[in-house]
């Protein structure tokens, strides 16, 4: 069992961000880290951190990409402060908050992908998941708001 914990403010940005860019999605990474007790593992998420999406512009609507450099920096950094990169988060604009075929050939696992919908410009929606490394789909993670 793997839930991913987010505090109200976090959600709120990510909801923000998402608005924000609509049509276009947001993306971002999440920093924190894994809290296991036994069976159970909390993905504790301490900061957000805003990337561009810097794919094609046509296309930005339907998809997103990180800027690879930015990523590793972001990798750099958190692991300096004894932390990891847990996670993306992305906006669907005008779609549900279910990862597209593109987010599943393009996913790793490990990382949680926070997924907000966006309709009409607002929020309606948000979801969690993550890839499952043997059978390359993808499964619900519950996300408590702490
Ligand atoms: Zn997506």
């Amino acid at each position: 069992m793997n839930k991913l914990v987010l505090t109200p403010a976090q959600v709120q940005q990510i909801e923000a961000e998402g608005a924000q860019t609509y049509p276009n999605e947001c993306c971002g990474i999440m920093i924190g880290r894994d809290v296991s007790d036994g069976a159970c593992t909390r993905r504790i998420v301490e900061r957000l951190e805003p990337m561009e999406n810097v794919f094609d512009p046509q296309q930005r609507k339907r998809r997103f990409a990180v800027d690879p450099l930015a990523l590793m920096k972001a990798e750099k950094s958190a692991s300096a402060d004894g932390k990891l990169v847990l996670g993306f988060y992305h906006s669907h604009p005008d779609h549900p908050a279910r990862p597209s075929e593109f987010d599943r050939e393009h996913a790793w696992p490990f990382y949680s992908y926070v997924i907000v919908s966006i309709a009409q410009g607002e929020p309606v929606d948000m979801t969690s998941w993550l890839l499952d490394d043997q059978t390359e789909t993808f499964s619900r993670q519950d996300i408590e708001q702490d």
